[in-house]
């Protein structure tokens, strides 16, 4: 809930340097290595934009595949779930590198 509480914060202060009335879309990437589910994220941000400028605003979202790097294999491999071994060898010698982030990406405002 806090997650979807500061990405409302966040658009409503892009509301008031921009100058924006209404928020119609808003677009985030959630990385797939990270705690957010999609589909909760999904409806915590429903509830949180009620009575907010942000209210029915359709929220997308784009999914960043998990990135780590492999100590056998000493190169960067994808990775969808945290806890997967390396893809290429199969070890669990790995660091992951990127795909926990949840960002704003753009909105789309009336
Ligand atoms: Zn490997």
């Amino acid at each position: 809930m806090s997650l979807a509480e500061s990405m409302l914060e966040i658009i409503e202060e892009e509301a008031s340097t921009r100058g924006f009335a209404r928020v119609l879309a808003v677009r985030v990437a959630v990385g797939e290595l990270g705690s957010v589910e999609p589909e909760s994220l999904q409806f915590c941000f429903d509830v949180v934009c009620r009575g907010s400028l942000a209210e029915g605003a359709s929220l997308q979202i784009e999914r960043v595949e998990g990135r780590a790097w492999c100590m056998e294999c000493a190169r960067s491999v994808v990775l969808h779930e945290r806890h997967a071994g390396c893809p290429e060898c199969g070890g669990f010698q790995v660091q992951i590198q990127g795909g926990e982030e949840l960002r704003l990406l753009d909105l789309e405002v009336q």
